[in-house]
């Protein structure tokens, strides 16, 4: 079994606080004193406010939950103590899959979370994370903040008396870990996956079986043969829940979540009567949280990847390009399926594709002319 790893988290201990805690929600009204309400600013009488943040992480979960910390942090330091943020791992207050509720009636003041979680509620919310073959973090966050996307991603939350912030980006994920080689579309075919979201869709039209199991029964799953494979996020994260121990192929590259976008939801009302201090002061940490996770995660996943290939018995490769041009296919066809029948996904995707199509544009000569050139030095 794995021993302690990282910051002296073992595997087991990592896992068990499940992302789907149990913890009663009744147990939040008296232990969230929230701000209630005076409107404009209000930097004079200096009146204290203390906020909850929930997550849908593991407490201090590795660079997201720890990021939820050090937000709180930030917020506090920034405002001279004018707001305190006490943070609350999924379950620990509320079941993680229930923050959005929480936070939308108001039981909560903020949460930190991903967009795709509450597709159940807002089939468009897909588009505010991760989209298979959609944009990189550099383009997604060039979508949110200047082409519109954060716009529409408000728009879609208002309606759930919700406002949101851009906190948190994974970069490009892996495809995942397989217990079989994956050399065609065909391979897919009867291979029991877990992979959430709209990647899921597109492996089971390829023919496969998709699951969404929860973080912490992955590993037990994929060791049994419950599952044949299984995505989580990338090396760093990947190899603390020790995936290289129990699985022979780590596929690259995670054509299924690119770039996902992680989020600061809060409450609507809440927010709008915040003095406006405390407004820009949450909004300037939003965007610090958002550089300094993307950071966080492209220092320690170069760092990890190395360590699995040379400490894993791991054959670390990547997918074939016909294998990615039919997942890319099947891809567009679950897209076109969701459009055509949820309008603001169709209002969302037209924004996202047509955004897409113009950065891409520009990186044939920007991005990936430099890659080109650079990968022949
Ligand atoms: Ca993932």
């Amino acid at each position: 079994m794995i021993k302690k790893q990282g910051k002296g988290v073992s595997r087991k201990e990592f896992i068990k606080k499940s992302l789907l805690g149990t913890a009663a929600l009744s147990g939040l009204t008296a232990a969230c004193a929230s701000g209630t309400g005076e409107k404009g600013p209000n930097i004079q009488t200096k009146k204290k406010y203390r906020w909850t943040l929930l997550t849908t992480w593991p407490p201090n979960f590795p660079v997201v939950g720890e990021g939820a910390n050090l937000f709180a942090k930030w917020v506090q330091e920034m405002s001279d103590g004018q707001m305190e943020i006490k943070v609350y791992g999924g379950g620990e207050l509320v079941p993680a899959f229930e923050c959005f509720d929480a936070v939308s009636s108001g039981t909560a003041d903020m949460a930190h979370g991903a967009s795709y979680y509450w597709t159940g509620k807002a089939p468009s919310a897909a588009f505010f994370c991760a989209v298979p073959f959609g944009m990189n973090a550099q383009q997604m966050n060039a979508w949110m903040y200047s082409g519109g996307g954060l716009e529409l991603w408000r728009e879609v939350y208002a309606q759930f008396n919700l406002t949101c912030f851009p906190s948190g980006n994974t970069g490009v994920q892996m495809a995942g870990w397989f217990n079989k080689e994956i050399n065609t579309i065909d391979d897919f075919k009867g291979l029991k996956m877990r992979i959430p979201g709209l990647g899921g869709k597109v492996v089971d039209e390829a023919g496969g079986s998709a699951l969404s199991t929860p973080g912490a029964e992955i590993y037990t799953n994929l060791e049994r043969g419950v599952i044949d494979a299984t995505e989580w996020i990338g090396p760093y994260h990947d190899y603390k829940m020790g995936f290289h121990q129990i699985a022979k192929y780590y596929y690259a590259p995670g054509w299924h979540e690119p770039g996902p976008v992680l989020e600061l939801m809060i409450n609507k009302s809440k927010f709008e009567n915040l003095p406006l201090n405390l407004q820009a002061i949450i909004e300037a940490c939003a965007y610090r949280f958002n550089l300094w996770s993307l950071s966080e995660f492209e220092t320690q996943n170069s760092v990890y990847l190395k360590k699995i290939q040379e400490e894993a018995d791991v054959s670390v490769r990547k997918l074939s390009d016909d294998t990615l041009k039919s997942l890319y296919s099947i891809t567009q066809q679950v897209i076109s399926d969701l459009t055509a029948s949820d309008p603001s996904s169709k209002k969302v995707y037209t924004s996202f594709s047509a955004f897409q199509k113009q950065v891409t544009d520009w990186s044939e000569w920007s991005e990936k002319a430099y890659y080109d050139v650079f990968n022949k030095l």
